[in-house]
């Protein structure tokens, strides 16, 4: 029998899917919910047998998939994505609770594009994808995307499902089979999406998860030799491992990992639209990897910038995620916490100035701190250089165009930068010279899914996004016939 909880009143099971079914471990582990502090789910703890496990099941699966016909692959995931829909509610509900981000968002935006990425590359499959023809001196060449075989995807907790999906859609498209492995602060929507899949009817074996803690799962997953392609989104860390790891077979890996962008006001700006999506970058309480967390503002503005920075930062509404009302939840984990506060501490003990925020809202209690804002920062410090991943901003300034570059490039990260200005011809000499794989013009966060994503240096290796996923999943082959033998 396999074991269920109720989250929300919605029953979610806590074991495994490897081949169709539902499989336990020995153990497992506590799942505790952000928002109040409590377990909510006792998780099957995974180990190298489940991983073996599962990429066996995944292998097998793998000849009959990716022989399907790409119109047959297309129309299940979209009845994937009919039934997310369908679910919407009760993904967003189960999704808050386990890793504490706003119900309102996962409502409104996160889980919609859950269902969305799923169409989109079911889309791409079948309208976008061209196998194209070319022939020199009576040579045809014929490109084709093969299916690669088993895509090992490994996800983080801060955006969970919408994290996962834009792995799962585009390796299930290409004809990939599957096995995910979610992060241990957020196991419960990947569980939720293997129901899913079963009942659109997706054959045994082509999607599987395994749920366990990184250190203990991970490195059997990534090791294995039949894995074909291993996709992960997480810390630098982690990556450096998982590539290790994967080297002894020369596992092509897809990397997203993490940030410490720059966010640039211009004097010539819209001041109240840049403050505005500065104070954007709390969303999520600050666990955005995409998170332009280093503000840097143009001299002759900065007093007016931080006067209208400090008021609307004010007027946001921290509290429970499920409310409607809440504008930040909680932080993941205590753990995660404490670590935010080491970076607010040692940067203010280094002579930094805390003008807003600065630790913990005591009021509420629990995994809550408060959007915080730090200036006089000395340059080179930690807290310039290194993701902190909470709600906490630095300010510093800036002279000229050249001194904005130059601070903006100054990490060893590259994964997104922010420009505000009124001048387009500026917008366009200072995104050539950002090191970053998005470059936003005075907007923030807005992402086509037809558009790459990623980052340089240690953000990230590859792309994803459109055609940049979809070939990361595929071997590409070039098929060169001599056609003049056949008309000889
Ligand atoms: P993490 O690296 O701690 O964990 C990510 C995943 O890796 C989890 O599923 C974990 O279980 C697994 N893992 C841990 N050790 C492993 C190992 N040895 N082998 C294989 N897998 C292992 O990251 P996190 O704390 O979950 O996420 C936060 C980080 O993710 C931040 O740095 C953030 O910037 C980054 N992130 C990046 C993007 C992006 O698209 N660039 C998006 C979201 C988050």
């Amino acid at each position: 029998m396999s074991r269920t909880t109720k989250v929300a009143d919605v029953t979610v099971a806590l074991d495994h899917w490897i081949g169709g079914e539902r499989v336990g471990s020995a153990s497992t582990f506590d799942d505790v919910s952000p928002v109040d502090g409590r377990v909510i789910a006792r998780i099957a703890r995974g180990g190298p047998g489940e991983a073996d496990a599962a990429v066996a099941a995944a292998r097998a699966a793998f000849p009959e998939w990716a022989a399907k016909p790409p119109a047959e692959r297309a129309a299940l995931l979209h009845r994937v994505a009919d039934l997310v829909e369908q679910r919407l509610e009760q993904l967003a509900i189960v999704e808050t609770v386990d890793n504490g981000a706003l119900l309102r968002s996962h409502l409104r935006s996160v889980m919609p594009r859950v269902a969305h990425n799923f169409r989109f590359f079911a889309d791409y499959l079948v309208n976008d994808l061209h196998h194209p023809n070319f022939e020199t001196r009576g040579h045809r060449n014929h490109v084709s995307w093969d299916p690669s075989g088993v895509a090992v995807l490994i996800t983080p907790w801060n955006a969970p499902l919408m994290l996962a999906t834009w792995k799962v859609a585009p390796a299930l498209a290409a004809g990939c089979s599957v096995v995910l492995k979610p992060a241990e602060w957020s196991p419960l929507t990947a569980s939720m999406l293997a129901d899913i899949t079963a009942e659109a009817g997706m054959p045994a074996g082509v999607f599987n998860v395994v749920q366990g803690l990184g250190e203990e799962v991970g490195p059997a997953l990534t090791s294995n030799p039949d894995v074909a392609r291993i996709s992960f989104t997480g810390s630098v860390q982690t990556a450096r491992l998982i590539a290790a790891s994967a080297a002894a077979n020369l596992t092509p890996c897809s990397f997203e990992l993490g940030g410490k962008s720059p966010f640039i006001a211009f004097a010539d700006a819209d001041l109240d639209a840049a403050v505005a999506n500065a104070v954007e970058q709390y969303d999520n309480a600050g666990q955005v990897c995409l998170a332009t967390t280093r503000l840097l503002v143009e001299e002759s503005v900065h007093d007016e910038f931080v006067a209208r920075f400090v008021d609307r930062t004010n007027a946001l509404r921290q509290g429970d995620p499920r409310h409607a009302a809440t504008d930040i939840g909680p932080q993941i984990t205590d753990e995660h916490l404490r670590r935010i506060e080491g970076f607010v501490q040692r940067a203010t003990v280094d002579g930094a100035k805390v003008v807003i925020g600065g630790g913990r809202n005591s009021e509420l209690g629990g995994l809550f701190y408060r959007p915080t804002l730090i200036t006089d920062v000395a340059p080179g410090s930690e807290i310039l250089t290194e993701e902190v991943f909470g709600p906490v901003l630095t300010l510093q300034t800036f002279a000229d165009e050249d001194e904005a570059v130059a601070m903006a490039n100054g990490t060893d990260f590259g994964l997104a930068a922010v420009l505000f200005t009124g001048d387009p011809q500026r917008a366009r000499r200072v995104s050539a010279q950002l090191v970053a794989g998005t470059v936003w013009v005075n907007c923030f966060f807005v992402r086509d899914l037809r558009a790459p994503f990623g980052g340089s240096r240690h953000s990230g290796v590859g792309r994803e996004g459109g055609t940049w996923s979809f070939d990361f999943y595929c071997d590409v082959k070039n098929t060169c016939t001599n056609v003049d033998r056949w008309t000889r």
